[in-house]
């Protein structure tokens, strides 16, 4: 199959969409990460994604709308707290996991009776699910298991040849996947994995929120995932990635012992003129490590890295999401100094 890259014009997302319409797969811009597009009530089209994703039929696809009133259409019971929710945080990066109804095909909601539902704020998606008229089921646009794409470029890396197109809209604002969340009960909400919109954030709207213990320590062997996606490996560079918790000096000394040619680092901006070993950096503050983590980590692959020692992000705000998607590309294997 032909990829064709399409650009962010009138012309080209009515294209885009009319794809979409007929039931192929787009690799789609969005404000978190770039997603494969797809009809979410077309089954075939959302085999297809599965399929050039090589993603397990057990995990869950989120479906995107143009605006939250039509969530009705598509799930079995909103609760207030989740109005309320959308009030303060759509458009963005937050996802909703509700009671889905018999619109929302199982091959959609991998196999639950719940749907996770999200509408984004990036001005791209957002016509080509207008131009559509489709409820758009978009997964992160990476081979399974390999890091998020960032750019249409990425997407390009990983999809040529197996969707229809990918629309270009440049680089993703957030960088990182949506903040998705389910309801504990009419007050409380629970973080299954953390994004750009925070556990602050959110408590400016809920009496209380809960972090799922599967986000920092992982799945138990007897542990039931709250959500599929934790099961799987993810977020990970074909480069073993190991991350250590520890100052500067002892992050520079453990590396200068461990390393051999094919070893990277990743540190922060600050860290470099203080770091001899070679290395890319990856941002100051937790929105711009967000916003850089998953292209470097591909760079890394690119320039033939085969061991990279990670400088653990700060776990605050937007930093939970960061050291999250870094915990589990290194399998949950930190060195703590
Ligand atoms: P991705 O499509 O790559 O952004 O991953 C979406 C993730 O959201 C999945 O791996 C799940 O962990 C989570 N998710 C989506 N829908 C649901 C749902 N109905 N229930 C629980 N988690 C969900
Ligand atoms: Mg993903």
């Amino acid at each position: 199959m032909e990829t064709v890259l399409l650009c962010n014009n009138d012309e080209q997302l009515q294209k885009a969409a009319e794809m979409i319409k007929t039931g192929l797969v787009v690799g789609i811009p969005t404000e978190t990460v770039y997603g494969l597009g797809a009809d979410a009530l077309n089954e075939n089209a959302v085999r297809s994604i599965f399929a050039a994703k090589g993603r397990p039929a057990d995990n869950p696809l989120i479906v995107h709308l143009a605006d939250f009133s039509q969530a009705v259409n598509y799930t079995a019971y909103i609760p207030d707290l989740a109005y309320r929710l959308a009030e303060r945080f759509c458009p963005g990066p937050l996802t909703m996991v509700l009671p889905k109804n018999e619109r929302i095909p199982f091959v959609t909601s991998g196999g639950l009776e719940t749907v996770g539902i999200r509408v984004p704020s990036h001005p791209v998606m957002h016509r080509i699910i207008e131009l559509s008229g489709c409820p758009i089921a978009a997964p992160s646009a990476n081979i399974s298991g390999y890091p998020s794409p960032t750019s249409a470029q990425h997407v390009m890396r990983d999809m040529n040849g197996r969707i229809s197109a990918v629309v270009d809209g440049g680089q993703s604002e957030f960088g990182i996947e949506s903040t998705v969340i389910s309801f504990d009960n009419e007050k409380t909400v629970r973080i299954l994995r953390p994004g750009s919109v925070t556990k602050e954030m959110l408590l400016e709207v809920c009496d209380s929120v809960i972090i799922d213990p599967a986000i920092l320590n992982g799945l138990g062997e007897n542990d039931t995932a709250a959500s599929p996606g934790m099961k799987y490996k993810h977020y990970s560079p074909m480069a073993e990635t190991i991350m250590i918790e520890s100052s500067l000096d002892d992050f520079v000394k453990y590396v200068g012992e461990h390393s051999d040619e094919n070893t990277y680092s990743l540190i922060f901006d600050n860290d470099k003129d203080n770091f001899p070993y070679k290395h890319l950096t990856y941002g100051a503050e937790s929105e711009s490590q967000a916003h850089l983590l998953f292209g470097r980590l591909r760079e890394l692959d690119e320039i033939g890295a085969k061991k990279v020692y990670v400088r653990a992000p700060s776990c605050s705000g937007v930093g939970l999401a960061v050291y999250n998607r870094l915990i589990r590309a290194a399998g949950f294997e930190v060195i703590r100094i």
